[in-house]
């Protein structure tokens, strides 16, 4: 049996390490791929996925949207954000879900966080953002504002959801920031250098029990500089475990050993980025 993740480019994914391991405590015989796609290949690649020892797949850059379009069937939250990140193979019908919305709010329920009192002000307008709101909406969240760079996409993603208020990615900020519980960065910065999404000295307006949740699941300089003013921090790789448990759960039905797949992903991080964080 397989399993693989699709997406161009892919070698940098850490989800071989921790599906791995997962599959091998359980004693799946299945192994998990590396499926690099190029957009012209993906037609041909999902055709692959119907064989009968494909399990399934996960989905990523840049493929989402576009999986969505091609499969079978959708679940209805990936109907909701447009979007795949999982395909489940039944008997040769593609079955598409959308597993970044559960693996978003893992570590906040974890933590016991009451998502419908929170405050919370979400960073970009991209895949991953459009998971977040479809998971916030879904669990009661009652005030959320959404900023990005291009502000016309935060304004399209609140109309399209009818939920939260759009703020241009700017100096308007400071005025939310102070009357924010979390902050999500669903942004693509953070990978590299020093670069943030919002100027740094801004994280003193939060308030001090606010958390700071960047969905980059690496230490990034947003995360340094929240934890240097005493605020509690979030980095994505739980978030990265949670879904992938839940694509698991959606291939083989059964509860993959999560704390295992953490472990995994912490020693699969440590050695792509050779420190812990
Ligand atoms: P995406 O669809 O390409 O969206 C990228 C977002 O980042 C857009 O809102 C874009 O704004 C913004 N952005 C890009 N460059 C920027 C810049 N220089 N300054 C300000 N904003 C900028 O990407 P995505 O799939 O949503 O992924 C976003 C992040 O979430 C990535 O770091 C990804 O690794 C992470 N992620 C993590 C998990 C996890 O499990 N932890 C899951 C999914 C994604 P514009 O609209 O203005 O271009």
């Amino acid at each position: 049996m397989r399993v693989g993740l699709i997406g161009y480019p892919v070698e940098h994914s850490l989800s071989p390490a921790f599906q791995q391991a997962a599959l091998d405590a359980c004693g799946i015989p299945a192994r998990y791929e590396l499926w690099p796609t190029p957009p012209e290949r993906l037609p041909a690649r999902l055709a692959a996925l119907s064989a009968p020892d494909v399990v399934g797949a996960n989905v990523t850059v840049p493929h989402k949207e576009a999986v969505a379009r091609a499969v079978d069937e959708l679940a209805p939250r990936a109907q909701r954000a447009g979007a795949v990140n999982t395909v489940v193979n039944r008997s040769g019908r593609l079955i598409g879900d959308n597993t970044d919305i559960p693996g978003f709010l893992y570590p906040l329920a974890r933590r016991g966080l009451p998502v419908p009192d929170l405050r919370i002000l979400l960073l970009g307008a991209g895949g991953a953002c459009r998971a977040a709101v479809v998971a916030l909406a879904a669990s009661g969240c009652r005030t959320l504002v959404v900023a990005n760079r291009t502000s016309s996409r935060a304004v399209a993603l609140v109309s399209e959801f009818s939920f939260g208020h759009p703020v241009p990615l700017g100096p308007e900020l400071v005025r939310v920031l102070p009357v924010t519980d979390l902050l999500v960065n669903a942004t693509a910065i953070g990978w590299q250098g020093t670069e943030s999404p919002i100027p740094l000295e801004w994280l003193d307006l939060l308030p001090a029990h606010a958390l700071v949740y960047d969905l980059t699941y690496r230490e990034t300089p947003l995360l340094a500089a929240a934890r240097a003013r005493g605020l509690a921090v979030l980095d994505g790789l739980e978030m990265l475990v949670a879904q992938g448990a839940e694509s698991f759960r959606l291939w083989f039905g059964t509860d993959p050993p999560f704390e295992l797949m953490m472990q995994a992903a912490l020693e699969a991080r440590a050695r792509r980025f050779g420190t812990n964080r």
